[in-house]
């Protein structure tokens, strides 16, 4: 007799409820901080001959060799610095956490922020300690800085900005986590072209610091490309851990033709910013709207009741993210990503009429 999934499948992953996904239909998707910009036309032409020239007959090249170099000039990595990349930031996260995973090895993360750090460590057998944040999502540092001494983590994992609320946290609270840290701090900058600031240029100054970045919020989430960048005495070992053809030809040689054109990624994030203004001022006056200010490409806000809010956006065609109910700072919060004008229109109007019936 074979046995039953439940005595087969570890109890932590029963436990799991599997990242959710909604179905936009033909909704405004606002909801997953994608860049709502396709690539021009002479973009798509050179991208569809570089394409197909693919020799899709071989595997790819496990180095991925010509992309590193264009990513580093790209993401102004520092030539002392290795490289590994991942099929998306999630995968490097994995990787991660897979190549630390001796029993009891602990992974710390702040709350509320990128769910998949939780769930990573948990696919990989690590404890896991969420140190919550202040209510205006700021970092605690004196209490995290004990946090730290107190449970020794192999990993740290702080999003820089953080997602959902949005902010940068305090650079010198970074650098006194890093510093108190017995293991290896990943500061997170997905959301980093619409930031500005960076840990990238400091890499150097700490030696277990590693800088993660991602081309999705670029406009470029289909390819699946993330980055580590940080030194070699750690790298070398978490690549051991990457699938050998982890990123394949196509996306190779995508983004390094994409990449050639970064005044087109630079113009698209500079529409994104610029939106972002005006949805936020837009949000703040709106009756009975909470809004907090952000350096990435969404806008987290607090209304009376969240559920109402989003399932009536959902009937006039306007998907959103609901985060009520994920942690008690997010109580009755929504992000909404920035999208074109008309979309961040769009979602205006039908949120005025929802607040304003
Ligand atoms: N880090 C953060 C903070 C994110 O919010 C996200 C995506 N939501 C990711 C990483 C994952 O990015 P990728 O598409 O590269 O897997």
């Amino acid at each position: 007799m074979p046995k039953k999934p439940e005595d087969i499948i570890r109890d932590e992953i029963r436990a799991l409820t599997a990242y959710h996904v909604p179905d936009p239909g033909g909704m405004v998707k606002l909801d997953a901080m994608e860049n709502p910009y396709r690539l021009p036309p002479e973009v798509c032409r050179a991208l569809a001959e570089s394409l197909a020239g693919a020799a899709l007959n071989r595997y790819p090249d496990p180095g991925a060799r010509e992309l590193k170099t264009r990513l580093r000039t790209a993401m102004q990595i520092p030539s002392a610095m290795d490289l590994v990349l991942g099929n998306g930031s999630d995968e490097l996260i994995q990787m991660l956490a897979l190549a630390v995973a001796k029993p009891g090895a602990l992974m710390l993360g702040f709350e509320p922020s990128f769910v998949m750090f939780r769930m990573i460590a948990t696919f990989a057998g690590m404890r896991y300690v969420g140190l919550p944040l202040n209510a205006d999502f700021t970092i605690d540092t004196a209490t995290a800085v004990a946090a730290v001494e107190q449970h020794q983590p192999a990993l740290i994992f702080i999003a820089y900005p953080n997602n959902p609320s949005g902010n940068l946290f305090d650079a010198d609270a970074i650098a006194r986590i890093i510093h108190a840290a017995p293991g290896l701090v990943i500061v997170d900058e997905a959301y980093h072209a619409f930031a500005g600031r960076s840990f990238m240029p400091r890499l150097a100054e700490f030696p277990n610091l590693l800088v993660m970045r991602t081309v999705s919020k670029l406009g470029l989430a289909g390819l699946r490309l993330g980055l580590l960048a940080g030194h070699s005495a750690w790298l070398h070992h978490v690549d051991k851990v990457r699938l050998p053809y982890n990123v394949n030809v196509l996306t190779q040689l995508a983004a390094t033709e994409v990449l050639q054109h970064r005044d087109v990624l630079e113009a698209q994030a500079a529409a994104i910013r610029s939106e972002r203004t005006r949805l936020l001022a837009e949000l703040r006056r709106l009756p009975g709207v909470e809004t907090y200010a952000s350096e990435a490409n969404f806008i987290l806000f607090r209304v009376t009741k969240a559920d109402q809010v989003f399932s009536g956006l959902k009937q006039r065609g306007v998907l959103i993210k609901n985060l009520h109910g994920t942690h008690p700072l997010l109580a009755d919060c929504l992000r909404v990503t920035v999208g074109t004008p008309a979309e961040n229109t769009q979602f205006l109007s039908a949120l005025t009429a929802i607040l304003n019936p």
